[in-house]
């Protein structure tokens, strides 16, 4: 079985901050790690290949730097690495990237299972991974927090919807995001890290893609026009209302009608 992880390497906090002049994030002098939600991907992978074998790969798409997490990744067992890298990708939307990365996974060839995870924590849209699972023509189930059985063919997950809990079955090739309670992810290993330090990463460019139109990548292939980035408004303003029970629903009820909730 080939089962591909897809994995991002985003902010180590929360707290990255807006040049207010361009609008774009300053993301130099600012930590990364791996998406956490795609350490789980990664351990459902890890736990597929104990029971049924194969290779698992982890892909992610970003600049040169990015090339870390997939060392992360070889140091909890992954044994193949792939970055998708190239200056024509930047300013790559969610369109645009789900694009290029299902690009990339087609030059690799013969994939059984994609998993990713949940969502990101900085982009946070969730739509990377049925994105790419519609530019395969591929099933995709998102939210799963157990597999139920699998074999050689099909799988089968629960997808936790909130409120309910939905059984479904895929035939593979299919795509899967999961969610944190699927598994708990196993630390990396200091002797894997040692043992994996000088494996090579496969590294994918414009040029080793099927689709080689410019047009369809970063930031000419991506339909999303950011009209202004900003840190919200820190509001500080406080009311504080004074009376009986009856006088603070009055009061309540007047200021909720000021502020048109109701
Ligand atoms: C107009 C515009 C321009 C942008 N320009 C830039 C830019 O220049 N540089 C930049 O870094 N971002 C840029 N972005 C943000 C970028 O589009 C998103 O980071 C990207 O689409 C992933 O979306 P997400 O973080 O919401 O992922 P989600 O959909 O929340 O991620 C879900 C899962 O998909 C997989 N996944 C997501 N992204 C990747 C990846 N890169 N590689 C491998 N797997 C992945 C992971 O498994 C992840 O858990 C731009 C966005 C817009 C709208």
């Amino acid at each position: 079985m080939n089962i591909l992880v897809c994995i991002k390497q985003v902010p180590d906090s929360n707290k990255v901050e807006v040049d207010p002049v361009t609008g774009v994030l300053k993301r130099n002098g600012v930590e990364s790690k791996m998406n956490p939600y795609d350490l789980y991907a990664i351990e459902t992978a890890l736990r597929i290949r104990e029971e049924l074998g194969g290779t698992i790969y982890a892909l992610t798409m970003g600049p040169g730097q990015a090339a870390v997490v997939i060392k992360e990744a070889f140091a909890m067992g992954v044994d193949k690495g792939i970055l998708i890298s190239d200056r024509k990708f930047g300013g790559a939307d969610v369109l645009a990237t789900s694009y290029t990365i299902s690009q990339g996974i087609k030059s690799i060839g013969d994939i059984d299972l994609i998993l990713c995870g949940k969502q990101t924590t900085d982009g946070d849209t969730a739509q990377v991974g049925p994105e790419v699972s519609e530019w395969l023509n591929i099933p995709s189930v998102s939210n799963v927090s157990k597999i139920v059985e699998i074999n050689e063919d099909s799988v089968v997950v629960e997808m936790d919807m909130t409120d309910d809990i939905e059984v479904t079955k895929l035939q593979f090739p299919c795509l899967l995001t999961v969610d944190k309670d699927i598994f708990m992810p196993r630390l990396p290993s200091y002797v894997k890290k040692q043992a994996t330090k000088d494996r090579e990463i496969t590294v994918i460019s414009l040029a080793e893609l099927e689709d080689k139109d410019e047009q369809h990548y970063g930031l000419n292939g991506s339909p999303t026009q950011v009209q202004r980035i900003f840190p919200p408004e820190v509001n500080a303003h406080r009311e504080m209302f004074k009376g009986s029970e009856e006088e603070l629903t009055g009061q309540l009820f007047t200021k909720l009608q000021e502020l048109k909730f109701v």
